[in-house]
């Protein structure tokens, strides 16, 4: 065969697991498996990239190596370490597991990895490291499983990772997460390439036991990773209960679509008193046919009222944003930010997403959609993602300047307000020469002279 199983050693085997990225939250990739593989006798060395280093020792004496992740981030960088990995210990099979986990597969497979574990993927690495199966090149378990309360023996404390500023104070918080999958098919979302609308629970034992066991690790707010706290909503909102009833000073906060906040708007208000502080949620962009194209299932009037039920509840709206896709032009990144001050929003955004470009990954929905598939040009093995091209270089332009001014604020650590001033203007003056743009190419009534006129004259015959 084509790849390395662990052997399993009569002194019995040890299996490192290592996360490279997991949004600053003590990994719960990481406790889940380290649950199952310790339950099956086998002994786990946890290791969080994100706050420690790898020791190499370590490595010398451990007979199989995972590496989760969960996102792009996570994926790029545990490509690199992999890569160490194999030049120290060729002999050692390494696995990758979780949402990316297939994303490269071909570029890596063989030649860094050895076995790849998507969706449920405590029992088949269980076997794996027995060695008692022999997994094909990718391994997706979408079946439904059996969980074990996730086991934190052996990561870096809470405290070590990041706080929640709270009314002056900095609580410490951790990652517990009730459901994996989305029983949505978001067109842009890594998701549905892997589950394919598909949801599957955690259990409530599971959940309640994971969060009596962070709050005795000292966590004073928990945040629900779930892709959609509200996909399951009696049962969600069962845990949010039985927590509160247990823990009333613990606070809360969850992912929750547009479309599920209006949906479920009666369930706010007892979310806020269950200790919900704030609400992540994906707005995208404020432009509907964007929406549409990505089959987010919200409009940006629904948009609007998703902020008018969360402010009647008291909980704090994050909206999320993607506002650089293939076709977007400086006048649509001017509405989001009209948006934003229409709403009273700016405050609750990280400057950084006003720069984020689509990313389109191995197995994505949107690499069939017709307004998508004119724009792409091959994939970048390094970069783990298609290369796409903006329809209009001001576009371009504009999304460079602003992931300049992202950067070297986040270098500085400068504070948001300034940041998003020197974006507002960035993008006023962009927004501008867009407009003075079109209306000379309307003036000529042809394509104009060089390829920015001919851009955005075609732009104009579009929306005329
Ligand atoms: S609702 Fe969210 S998690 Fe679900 S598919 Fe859409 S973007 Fe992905």
């Amino acid at each position: 065969m084509g790849y390395l199983r662990p052997v399993l050693r009569i002194s019995g085997m040890a299996v490192m697991l290592v996360s490279t990225y997991e949004l600053g939250h003590q990994p719960v990739h990481i406790a889940s498996p380290a649950a199952a593989l310790r339950d099956a006798g086998i002994e786990t060395v946890c290791v969080d990239l994100s706050v420690e280093e790898l020791d190499i020792d370590s490595v010398k004496t451990i007979d199989a190596i995972a590496f989760s992740v969960p996102m792009h981030t996570a994926m790029r960088l545990a490509v690199g370490a992999a890569r160490k990995v194999k030049e120290l210990r060729p002999d050692l099979p390494i696995a990758f597991y979780g949402l990316y986990a297939d994303v490269g597969s071909e570029l890596n497979h063989g030649s860094v990895v050895d076995a790849i574990f998507c969706g449920e993927y405590e029992a088949p690495m269980v076997d794996w490291a027995l060695g008692s199966t022999e997994p094909g090149p990718v391994m997706v378990s979408l079946g439904k499983s059996e969980f074990l309360v996730p086991d934190r023996r052996g990561l870096p404390p809470l405290e070590t990772y990041a706080r929640l500023e709270h009314q002056g104070e900095a609580r410490i918080a951790a990652a517990v997460e009730a459901s994996h999958g989305c029983r949505h098919r978001c067109k842009h979302c890594p998701i549905p390439a892997v589950y394919d609308g598909r949801l599957r629970v955690v259990g409530h034992d599971v959940v309640l036991g994971d969060i009596a066991q962070v709050v005795a690790l000292g966590a004073q707010h928990v945040t629900f990773t779930d892709a959609d706290f509200l996909n399951a909503p009696a049962y969600s909102l069962g845990l949010l209960r039985e927590a509160h009833a247990s823990y009333p000073e613990l606070t809360f906060d969850v992912t929750v679509k547009v479309e599920h906040i209006l949906e479920h708007r009666d369930l706010w208000p007892e979310m806020a008193r269950l200790g919900v502080l704030f609400t992540v949620s994906a707005f995208e962009t404020v432009d509907d046919r964007t929406l549409e194209i990505l089959a987010k299932g919200h409009t940006v009037s629904d948009m609007s009222e998703a902020v008018d039920v969360m402010n009647d509840a008291g909980i704090h709206l994050r909206p999320t944003w993607l506002p650089f896709v293939p076709w977007t032009t400086p006048q649509d990144i001017a509405s989001i930010v009209r948006f934003l001050d229409a709403h009273d929003l700016a405050p609750s955004v990280d400057p950084v997403q006003m720069a984020i470009k689509l990313l389109v990954p191995e197995g994505s929905l949107l690499l069939s959609q017709p307004e998508m598939a004119r724009h792409l040009r091959h994939f970048d093995a390094a970069g783990l993602t298609w290369v796409w091209e903006f329809a209009s270089p001001e576009t371009e332009l504009l999304q460079k300047e602003l992931d300049q001014i992202a950067a070297a604020a986040s270098d500085c650590k400068e504070d948001t307000h300034t940041t998003l001033s020197a974006m507002r203007r960035v993008i006023s003056s962009s927004a501008r020469v867009e407009r003075e743009l079109v209306l000379l190419c309307r003036a000529h009534g042809r394509p104009g002279v060089g390829h920015r006129l001919h851009c955005h004259w075609q732009e104009a015959q579009v929306s005329t």
